[in-house]
């Protein structure tokens, strides 16, 4: 199914205030909370999507990221065996999915088949890379800790040698149906908690839990032009699935450092760079620094402060390709302070010598004062 607009879900207009949001979320929220449209199964879906726009539109960094990607701004990476991941597709927006699988699936992780298969839990890593790791792309080795399968009972939570036996209050189907009056309700067995089995003896290395914590060691591979805040999903690292189901997913979140001279709106480079007040008015060319070395540009005669200007292609990569964003100059001109005699003495024979047509601004304010106070 392909994802609706987080505005359209929502029933707002893109100009809409935090305010107006809140107040549509909460609306919305009411009409289809799956708790009071238990009928109703589109609602868990509908229930799911509002939270995700309001999670994204909620929040003004993730915001801005939606307005500017949509829904591309996280990334997702394919992960083969134990070594390093492809780079794979896209998926949401960070980690949310998880977050309301873990709040409405059934049990501990993921949804719960039929078969009373279930995925594992999806895990979370946070990575702090430098800005200029996270312009290049880097990789990163880090460290976690994992639940996996007990190698001793191989996860039957059994003493070996010994077996879990079939529970016999729900014959290993992990339910139970009752019946009252016109209702059948069917719920988790009791006796084995929906495992469907009982261990009678327990494993000594697991506790009879079938699971063991594991520190593991994982290498994931962050793209150029990763931004702060963004995810990496390396598929299947996360906990093992229960009774046959897949493992879940492992989601890293890297956090990008700040730079001492620059920031960065998506693939924009935002550089303030000082200039003197005679480079200003005659014009000069000047050394900029970008991501990986100086480059000389020319500014012209009568440059303002705050004056901006594009360096093509000095950017940041995109992570969808078709190569790198602008750097943006904005040059601040500096009033020198700390003046000898000999130096204000030169100013004033400058002032002195002024005409009147050499400041715009001024002369166009004086003008406009005139006949102000009559
Ligand atoms: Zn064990
Ligand atoms: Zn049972």
């Amino acid at each position: 199914m392909a994802k609706r607009d987080y505005y359209d879900v929502l029933g707002v207009p893109k100009t809409a205030t935090d305010a107006e949001i809140k107040s549509a979320y909460r609306k919305k929220a009411k009409e289809c909370h799956p708790d009071l449209n238990q009928t109703d199964k589109t609602a868990e879906t509908r229930f799911k999507e509002l939270n995700e726009a309001n999670e994204v539109l909620s929040d003004p960094d993730k915001r801005a990221k939606y307005d500017q990607y949509g829904f591309d701004g996280p990334i997702a990476q394919g992960f083969g065996g134990a070594g390093t991941g492809d780079f794979g597709g896209f998926s949401g927006f960070g980690d949310f999915g998880n977050i309301f699988d873990s709040i409405f699936g059934s049990g501990a992780g993921g949804a719960t088949r039929r078969d009373g298969a279930s995925q594992g839990d999806d895990l979370r890593h946070d990575i702090a890379v430098s800005f200029e790791e996270a312009a290049a792309g880097c990789q990163k080795t880090f460290e976690f800790i994992r639940n996996e399968n007990c190698d001793t009972c191989g996860g039957t939570g059994a003493k070996p040698g010994t077996s879990a036996q079939t529970c016999p209050m729900c014959h290993g189907t992990g339910q139970v149906r009752q019946s009252g009056g016109f209702m059948v309700t069917v719920r988790t067995c009791p006796t084995c908690h929906g495992e469907g089995k009982i261990v009678k003896e327990k494993c000594a290395d697991c506790s009879g839990t079938g699971r063991v914590r594991k520190r593991r060691t994982a290498t994931v591979k962050i793209p150029a032009g990763i931004d702060d805040g963004q995810t990496i999903v390396m598929r299947g690292q996360g906990e093992p699935g229960a009774r046959g189901g897949p493992a879940g997913d492992l989601y890293v979140r890297v956090s990008v450092r700040p730079h001492k001279l620059f920031k960065r709106e998506g693939t924009t480079l935002l550089l303030d760079l000082p200039i003197t007040l005679s480079q200003a008015a005659l014009g000069a060319e000047i050394d900029v620094p970008t991501l990986n070395k100086t480059v000389k540009y020319r500014i012209p005669e009568g440059t303002q402060n705050d004056s901006e200007f594009r360096l093509k292609g000095y950017g940041l990569p995109s992570l969808r390709g078709g190569g790198n964003g602008d750097l943006l100059l904005r040059v601040k001109v500096e009033v020198p302070r700390k003046l000898s005699e000999k130096q204000k003495e030169l100013l004033r024979q400058f002032e002195n010598s002024l005409t009147g047509k050499e400041y715009e601004n001024k002369k166009s304010f004086v003008d406009k004062l005139k006949g102000m106070f009559p």
